[in-house]
């Protein structure tokens, strides 16, 4: 009898966490995936016999270091740092660093587990991989940040290349940052290569990556409402974060006509009945990223509006909700107060923001319901085109890269509904995007052999 024979998910899943301990994030991401997978797999033997969901839920390699740096009261400071390589069965591995105090080991696992699927959802060649540090660039100056991303480099430069593994921009890491860590990585290999995505238009970025991520996430949801004969205008939204997801998010759904009603940070959420209207999201982009301020000041600024401190915004009745700050913000408590107000439509800017209860309130309700891996692959997509753009030695335009995001988070939706519809006019998009992720991966997998 082969092993897996008598192998099912519950099996599987206990395996997964016997092998990682005190990795709850890492394990709540295999399971998601395996639900759908399992079922999949059933008539699939070589999929079974060949341990392809076995694999690809043990990275590749997860490479930890540490990161010293000095900071401006010449204290010597200790980080630690990882590149996870979870997967580069259709390309090298690819995806973004995180820098914040949360990160540890399951959290970067469980985000190139993801981002495995996410990239081969997009069509583009490229695995999965996720890196960071346990660093807090809060309440840092910009010298410290500097000499953080240099040291983070000064290791992180071994393990990474443009044919190998491509990192881009996360939490705590945006184009300030990768222009530290690039500078850092020419200064030590002497080579001007397209190693890092997500770098200023200077010196080899691309048009629209910055704004990619929510705005894919909102052509997403377009698409998704167009299933029942929908779209955005007049309808509004609440968003979570207050950061590039976030914004850029809010920015589409203004320009597509629907109203947005909420933002927020690791501090609570402001609430603005008259809409967050473009000037009020310039004033939030330039308040968050240039004067690191805190979304409760907006109400100064904005005095109809509202600050709920501690809370997340998922109370305030909405036809869309959007959670765009980070992993596990929506829960199965506020999953079903959503449902319950009249939503709709979710389409996830962050990774992984609903957790698993979450997950099956929103399938039992059969709203539209888009997971991160599908909703929020516009960012990699437009990293993939930088990466295009780096090996030809040019710059595309803005309307050609607008038209190949809108085209990509199309062909995801396709996608979705290729292995999702459900019939009934259902389309189980997370159960679509696990399945169409998952077979272009393992197939290319099994054409390798077992290695
Ligand atoms: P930013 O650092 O620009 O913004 C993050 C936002 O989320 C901030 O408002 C931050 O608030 C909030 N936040 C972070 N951690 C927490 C927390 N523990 N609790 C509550 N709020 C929190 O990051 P991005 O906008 O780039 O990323 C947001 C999400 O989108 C992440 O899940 C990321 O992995 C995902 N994503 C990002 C992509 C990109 O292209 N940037 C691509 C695909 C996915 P505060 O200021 O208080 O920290």
């Amino acid at each position: 009898m082969a092993v897996t024979d008598h192998v099912d998910l519950n099996g599987f899943m206990e395996g997964v966490k016997k092998r990682n301990p005190h990795q709850p994030e890492f394990v709540q991401a295999v399971q998601e995936v395996a639900e759908d997978i399992f079922e999949f797999m059933q008539d699939k033997e070589e999929y079974h016999s060949q341990q392809i969901l076995r694999r690809i839920a043990e990275p590749d390699r997860v490479v930890s270091f540490r990161v010293c740096w000095e900071d401006d009261a010449g204290n010597i400071r200790v980080q630690r740092g990882w590149r996870v390589q979870n997967n580069n069965a259709i390309g090298p591995y690819k995806g973004g660093i995180r820098f914040h105090p949360s990160v540890t080991e399951s959290v970067l696992k469980f985000l190139a587990f993801e981002q495995t699927f996410k990239n081969a959802l997009t069509g583009l060649p490229m695995g999965g991989g996720k890196g960071g540090s346990n660093f807090n660039p809060k309440g840092k100056s910009v010298r410290e940040i500097m000499r953080f991303c240099q040291s983070f480099m000064t290791e992180l430069y071994r393990h990474i290349g443009a044919d190998i593994d491509v990192p881009a921009g996360d939490i705590g890491v945006g184009g300030r940052e990768i222009g530290f860590m690039f500078g850092q990585y020419k200064r030590i290999t002497n080579n001007f290569t397209g190693v890092l995505t997500g770098k200023g238009l200077e010196w080899g970025g691309s048009l629209i990556r910055t704004e990619a991520t929510g705005y894919g996430a909102v052509y997403f949801l377009e698409n998704m409402l167009a299933t029942k004969g929908e779209n955005l205008a007049g309808k509004t939204a609440v968003i979570s974060g207050s950061g590039n997801v976030a914004t850029h998010a809010a920015e589409k759904i203004v320009q597509l006509g629907g109203k947005v009603l909420t933002l927020s940070d690791s501090g609570g959420f402001i609430h603005d009945p008259d809409g967050i209207t473009q000037d009020k999201i310039d004033w939030v982009k330039t308040h968050k990223t240039h004067r690191r301020g805190r979304i409760e000041e907006y109400v100064a600024e904005f005095p109809r509006a509202s600050f709920h401190a501690g809370k997340t915004p998922w109370g305030v009745p909405c036809d869309m909700a959007l959670p765009c700050a980070t992993q596990n913000e929506l829960l199965g408590e506020d999953a079903k107060t959503l449902v319950a107000n009249g939503c709709r439509a979710v389409s996830e800017g962050a990774n992984m923001p609903t957790d698993l209860d979450g997950v099956h309130i929103f399938k039992a309700a059969k709203i539209l319901y888009a997971p991160g891996k599908a909703s929020n692959a516009g960012g990699v997509a437009v990293s993939g085109l930088e990466m295009s753009q780096n090996s030809e030695r040019r710059s595309w335009k803005e309307e050609e890269l607008q038209q190949m995001l809108k085209d990509i988070m199309s062909g995801i939706h396709n996608s979705c509904i290729r292995y999702g519809d459900q019939g009934g006019g259902y389309i189980d998009y997370v159960k679509g995007a696990n399945i169409a992720g998952f077979k272009k991966v393992a197939d290319a997998m099994l054409a390798f052999g077992v290695v």
